[in-house]
């Protein structure tokens, strides 16, 4: 969508492949008439072989700010002359900022994102939970620092490959009480609080194989994916008799609302955006 044509509107764009299903351009352009911002907000699907050269470009052209989604997040991190403390940490940029000085930021608005959907919208306090996060990919990188400075009691992080899950807990642990692992050894752990689905098992259809050990019907589920009606890991949640299930639309708007702050110095109100969303 683009929300004003005039030639002295700032460009934005979502880099990403593929990224025509993405809502973004829905989301900036309701917050752009919200705020009365001359800007436009395009999509631009370039595969990883072309992706630096292409955001360098768009930048060089006077460009005044990029999302990042998958699969470039990592290798925006090479393109930011400077990268937040969240980017750095998680290792993943999914937002670029052009200073006043004409130098790029890397952010990652994607945990602070997970949080005010988690804590403002839903009113879930993580402090003290049990949380439990399936997936050691991107989005896991970050998510996991905002998750544990909300001190909950202890987070474990689980992916289908073992070694990665590891991995993460081990550069994270000195933020909190993390550890990771494998689905299987998930068995001997009690009941997690809040389960946080961030693999793309959905895109294939699949539900990663938590235990049913592992939840409650107290247990809230959570997936960072959204789709209209139920996510595959929706439906297992309610049909396993959970009774909060909650999609991942309010983390998409809030990470959006928090990168249009950095570029635009003003913060949208985010809930007619998200009900917007809800109801498209
Ligand atoms: P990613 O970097 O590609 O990581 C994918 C993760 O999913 C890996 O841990 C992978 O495990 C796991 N996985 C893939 N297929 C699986 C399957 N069939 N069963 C079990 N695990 C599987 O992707 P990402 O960027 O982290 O994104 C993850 C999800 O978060 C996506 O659904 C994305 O749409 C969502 N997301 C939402 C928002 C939002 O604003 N709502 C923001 C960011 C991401 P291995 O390590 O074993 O390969």
């Amino acid at each position: 969508m683009s929300t004003d044509d005039s030639p002295d509107a700032d460009r934005y764009v979502l880099f990403g492949h593929p990224v025509a299903q993405s809502k973004s351009p829905f989301i900036h352009g309701l917050f752009a008439r919200q705020l009365a911002q001359a800007m436009t907000y395009r999509l631009v699907d370039v595969g990883p072989e072309l992706f630096t050269v292409t955001a360098r470009r768009f930048f060089i052209d006077g460009g005044a700010g990029a999302n990042v989604t998958v699969p470039h997040k990592t290798a925006a991190v090479e393109l930011a002359d400077e990268l937040s403390p969240e980017a750095e940490r998680a290792g993943a940029v999914n937002t670029l900022v052009v200073r006043d000085d004409g130098t790029l930021l890397g952010a990652n608005t994607d945990g602070i994102g997970l949080l005010r959907d988690l804590e403002l919208n839903l009113g879930l306090s993580l402090a003290g939970r049990r949380v439990l996060v399936l997936g050691a990919g991107g989005a896991t990188r970050g998510i996991l620092e905002p998750l544990l400075r909300a001190r909950p009691a202890s987070i474990h992080v689980a992916n289908r490959t073992p070694t990665r899950a590891l991995e993460l807990a081990a550069a994270f642990a000195d933020l909190g009480t993390i550890d990771g692992g494998g689905y299987a050894d998930l068995g001997n752990l009690p009941p997690f609080d809040l389960i946080l689905n961030a693999t793309a098992a959905s895109l294939a259809g699949e539900v990663p194989p938590v235990p049913v050990r592992q939840f409650t019907r107290d247990t809230v589920a959570y997936d960072l994916a959204y789709a209209r009606g139920d996510t595959p890991f929706t439906q297992w949640a309610r049909s396993r008799g959970m009774t909060q299930t909650h999609k991942g639309f309010g983390m998409l708007v809030e990470q959006a609302a928090a990168a249009f702050a950095l570029w635009r110095g003003v913060r949208p109100d985010t809930a007619p955006v998200l009900e917007a969303l809800r109801s498209l």
